[in-house]
């Protein structure tokens, strides 16, 4: 049975900022799962903000695992916030020759992986194997930083490495599920998210990317393991890993959705959902509860910013209700969008 959605009005401009990543967040989440217990599952999609840090990450997963509890899940996971940018400028050094400068940049990120790790304070045999498997990837992110020139650098270059803060929270993520007693492995989406060759804007091919993904995602969803997938990241035909572009996650969000045939998106980020306005900007903007996906793609392209522009198309495609929702508040309904219901949009 699925528990009922707890209704709470909320008033205009009731926005708060996200607590701090080492706050305690409230741990009672029966409202995080949606209305009915989608037969066909649900996809979470979590931002940066919602992973800064073990106790984050802690409670991102308790939302999952209740979520798991009625229907099957996908996580797709950002990563945490400032790696993609920090990975950027790690690019960015290498292509000036600051060689020394990249390399510190890059075991600062591994240090904070491996502590986020040791905060998420797994049973010890648990801890040594995420340890191991964050350091096969902290390797490989040392191997693209080499301490000496030269680098080639181009594209797929600055491709590759901003791969690297998905992959170490994908890993992360699946680690704190474990630890709430829900079986969970990363998956990398360069397995299965076919794209075209144009590095740091690259399109999913979205046949293939659906057929090999159902095969990676399927067999796990009907052994009960819920897949945490990477966002942002694909690979070419010939294997080299490409990214969707900036904040594109959301769209990994909706694809993956796609391949797994979920009938929802939870979109969970550090705001309550879309307003009229920017809340951090306009005193008076009133948070928007319901609306159809014309509503959506009209408010986004009256220039604000809802969500990556290739989440909706694809939603509207296959009839995905898309929900924004904020992490940090889970007992708050967020924006639905999807098709209309009882009459239209409130
Ligand atoms: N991590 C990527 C970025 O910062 C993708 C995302 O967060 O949506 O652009
Ligand atoms: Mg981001």
């Amino acid at each position: 049975m699925c528990p009922e959605r707890q209704e709470v009005s909320l008033a205009a401009g009731d926005h708060l900022a996200p607590p701090k990543a080492n706050a305690l967040f409230p741990r009672d989440v029966t409202a995080a799962t949606s209305t009915r217990c989608p037969e066909r599952g649900i996809a979470f999609k979590f931002g940066g903000s919602s992973l800064l840090g073990a106790d984050c990450i802690l409670h991102a997963a308790a939302l999952v695992r209740d979520a798991a509890a009625a229907s099957p899940v996908t996580v797709v996971v950002s990563a945490m916030k400032g790696v993609t940018d920090t990975l950027l400028e790690i690019a960015g050094k290498l292509a000036r020759n600051d060689f020394a400068k990249a390399r510190e940049a890059a075991e600062h990120l591994v240090v904070l992986h491996l502590d986020v790790l040791n905060a998420l304070q797994l049973p010890e045999h648990d801890h040594a194997q995420v340890r191991h498997e964050l350091k096969l990837l902290a390797r490989d992110l040392l191997h693209e930083t080499p301490k000496r020139g030269p680098v080639a650098v181009d594209p797929a270059l600055f491709d590759r490495l901003a791969s690297f803060g998905e992959r170490f929270s994908a890993r992360l993520f699946a680690a704190a599920l474990n630890k709430l007693g829900i079986v969970a492995v990363p998956v990398a989406s360069s397995d299965f998210v076919l794209t075209c060759d144009t590095f740091q804007d690259a399109k999913p091919h979205l046949r293939q990317t659906r057929e090999r993904g159902r095969e990676v995602l399927v067999p796990l969803l009907e052994s009960g393991i819920v897949p945490v997938v990477t966002g942002f990241i694909g690979a070419t035909l010939d294997g080299r890993i490409t990214t969707l572009g900036r904040n594109s996650s959301d769209f990994s969000g909706a694809l993956i959705a796609h391949v797994v045939d979920a009938e929802e998106l939870v979109i969970w980020t550090d705001v309550d959902g879309i307003f009229t306005a920017s809340p951090h900007e306009i005193a008076g903007a009133k948070l928007l509860h319901e609306l159809s996906y014309d509503e959506a793609h009209a408010l986004a392209a009256s220039g604000a910013k809802v969500l990556h522009p290739h989440v909706l198309p694809l939603a509207a495609e296959h009839a995905m209700t898309v929900w924004v929702r904020n992490t940090f508040k889970p007992h708050l309904r967020g924006t639905r969008i999807g098709p209309a219901k009882d009459g239209g949009a409130a």
